[in-house]
């Protein structure tokens, strides 16, 4: 009978979060058990310098349903979640923040929402508490022109926050590009997929990670991954300045032809000057983000190094403790 139960793994990344870890833990076990779910919740430590890890040992000591996976530094929550679905064992993985911002009370719920066929069920936050304005509208910009100039539907308003299913597993973990918008690589993998509202809370303990710099970052990650609409910008925004400078010389030209040529149009000169470099610069600076991301991919590293795995027996991979996918 044991058997015919399906194994749902639970992939929580963290990094730096000793002071959430128990109150995460007991709030989400508490779900899985009192919905009879079985499980096996691993956390990956993404490089912690805090007592992240020494919080874990001490769970697992008590609960075997733990596994630790430990990377040998930070490498970021995209890279930790890949790493999470890459060692989970369940039948389906559901990757959750441990600062209890996603509720685990909708587990059961999306679990549900698996049965019924669903291979991503991801969960939709109803209202962004806590942001402030600009970071409310510069999100929905940022979407709105994602959607427009790629081809992938990437659903707003959704975080990681969500289960997938042991084939759509698989399809991710065949993604091994370097630059991971894991949001558009949840999409792109297609298969059904289907949302659960909910409210979104305030982080518990500790800080957000995410400043406005790291946003933009992850704006142009979104960008360079899934469009080259800015490489054909570039394109056109030359080709528009090229005719506006053609048709300006040629009205220098028959000026000077007709009037002479006091010496003048020292503002002019500047103007152009210093507008078609701003122009070129831009334009060599999109095509240098993408360059840069192509050197990054052809250097074929592995997406993360692993420098722990511990589980108890009944899950633990065959292999060594190193392996790490391509
Ligand atoms: N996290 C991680 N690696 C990082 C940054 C964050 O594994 O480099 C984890 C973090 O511990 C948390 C989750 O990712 O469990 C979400 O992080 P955070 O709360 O900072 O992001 P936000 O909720 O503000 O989007
Ligand atoms: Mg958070």
């Amino acid at each position: 009978m044991e058997q015919d139960i399906p194994l749902i793994s639970i992939v929580v990344p963290v990094y730096n979060e000793e002071e959430i870890i128990p109150s995460f833990y007991e709030r989400t076990k508490g779900v899985l058990t009192g919905n009879d779910i079985k499980h096996e919740i691993i956390f990956v430590n993404d490089g912690s310098v805090d007592k992240t890890v020494a919080t874990i040992r001490e769970l697992m000591a008590t609960d075997d349903s733990i596994a630790l996976l430990s990377l040998s530094r930070n490498f970021g929550k995209e890279i930790a979640m890949t790493a999470g679905f890459d060692y989970a064992h369940g039948d389906t993985a559901i990757v959750i923040d441990a600062d209890l911002q996603d509720p685990p009370e909708l587990i059961p719920e999306m679990i549900a929402q698996w049965n019924n066929g669903y291979d991503v069920v991801y969960a939709t936050r109803l209202e962004r508490e806590g942001e402030t304005f600009i970071r409310k509208l510069t999100a929905k910009w940022f979407y709105k022109l994602l959607q427009t100039s790629s081809s992938i539907h990437i659903p707003r308003d959704t975080g990681d926050y969500r289960l997938l299913s042991r084939r759509a597993l698989e399809a991710l973990s065949s993604l091994r590009e370097r630059n991971r918008f894991m949001k558009g690589l949840y999409s792109w993998i297609g298969f059904p997929q289907t949302s659960i509202p909910y409210h979104r809370e305030p982080r518990h303990a500790g800080t957000s990670k995410w400043n406005y710099w790291k946003l933009w970052n992850f704006a142009l990650e979104g960008f360079t991954s899934f469009t080259t609409m800015p490489l054909k910008v570039a394109t056109y925004l030359g080709l528009m300045t090229s005719i506006a400078a053609f048709a300006f010389g040629l009205y220098v030209l028959f000026k000077t032809l007709l009037y002479g040529d006091p010496v003048a149009g020292y503002p002019s000169l500047m103007i152009t000057i210093l507008f078609l470099g701003g122009v070129q610069l831009t334009a060599l600076g999109i095509i240098g983000e993408y360059l840069a991301r192509l050197f990054d991919e052809s250097k074929n590293r592995p997406l993360y190094i692993v420098s722990e795995y511990s589980a108890s027996t009944h899950n633990e991979r065959n292999g060594s403790a190193l392996e790490s996918k391509y």
